[in-house]
């Protein structure tokens, strides 16, 4: 949730420490919360349109942006300011953040940003998470002198939840570091951001396409992804990859064919 030039470019650990408070009384109290750019995972829709009591559908169309990635050509949900000059965050009062037991994982993890990188093993490629300060002159929350570790912050502001539902997902934004990869065409953009941020729409495709003659789905899942968001979400994943063909994600039914649109690999 912040500026690219506030980023300091130490990477962290779980174990950096680092001084922050961020309290009622502070005097730069929700100066934070507007023009920013906060980046949305699937869990933080699913998180705030309950919240709202809203639909996937009707909170994006509300709340959010989409936005392009140039490099992965992945579509992604923005949280929307408000379109006038302060360009406030919607859920900021002068009480502070109104859906703050909701709010996004960014929001959580500021002033520490998280990133992924893919390395070399001796068992093959892993991923390593890592960590950074993000440092702006308007935030006072550093000059305090409650003292954390990265681990504890994460802990306390219950991100590693976040991150624990969101880690496969944010997983194929490694994709994007990859120069053979091929742009994803509009109709696999759309079901990129269906299967991320849309899961209620995903949902009624599921279940009310021909998905299920299509793909080999085990009743178990079936019934889970039926009425569990978090199961839905790492379905999408599945999914997503499934079209973007990283791996054989989903298995296809032998008589797939027969249910398959004849101008692309979707369910009728
Ligand atoms: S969601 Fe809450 S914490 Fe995040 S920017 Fe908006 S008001 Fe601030
Ligand atoms: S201390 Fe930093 S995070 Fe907290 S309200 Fe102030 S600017 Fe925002």
């Amino acid at each position: 949730m912040s500026k690219m030039d506030a980023v300091i470019p130490t990477k962290l650990s779980l174990e950096s420490k680092f001084r922050f408070r961020c309290h009622k009384g502070i005097k730069c109290f929700t100066s934070c919360c507007k023009d920013i750019e906060i980046l949305l995972t699937p869990y933080d829709v699913v998180r705030l349109k309950k919240r709202l009591n809203m639909s996937s559908d009707d909170f994006l169309g509300r709340y959010t942006r989409m936005k392009t990635d140039e490099k992965s050509s992945h579509p992604y949900a923005y949280l929307r300011m408000n379109d006038d000059e302060e360009k406030k965050c919607p859920f900021v009062t002068e009480d502070g953040c109104t859906v703050y037991t909701d709010r996004p994982a960014n929001c959580r993890y500021y002033p520490i940003g998280q990133g992924t990188i893919k390395k070399e093993g001796k068992e093959g490629p892993f991923q390593q998470e890592f960590y950074f300060f993000i440092k702006e002159p308007h935030c006072y929350g550093y000059h305090e002198k409650k003292q954390w570790t990265v681990d504890a912050w994460r802990k306390d502001q219950e991100v590693d939840l976040y991150d624990g539902i969101n880690r496969e997902w944010k997983a194929i934004q490694l994709r994007r570091n990859l120069p053979s990869e091929p742009e994803l065409d509009p109709r696999k953009q759309i079901q990129f951001y269906m299967a991320s941020y849309n899961l209620d729409k995903f949902r009624d495709f599921i279940f009310g396409s021909e998905f299920l003659n299509v793909f080999d789905i085990d009743d178990e899942t079936v019934e889970k992804i039926r009425t569990d968001d978090v199961e839905l979400i790492q379905f999408g994943v599945k999914y997503i990859k499934y079209l973007m063909m990283l791996e054989e994600s989903l298995k296809l039914k032998k008589d797939a064919e027969k249910y398959r649109k004849k101008d692309n690999d979707g369910p009728e």
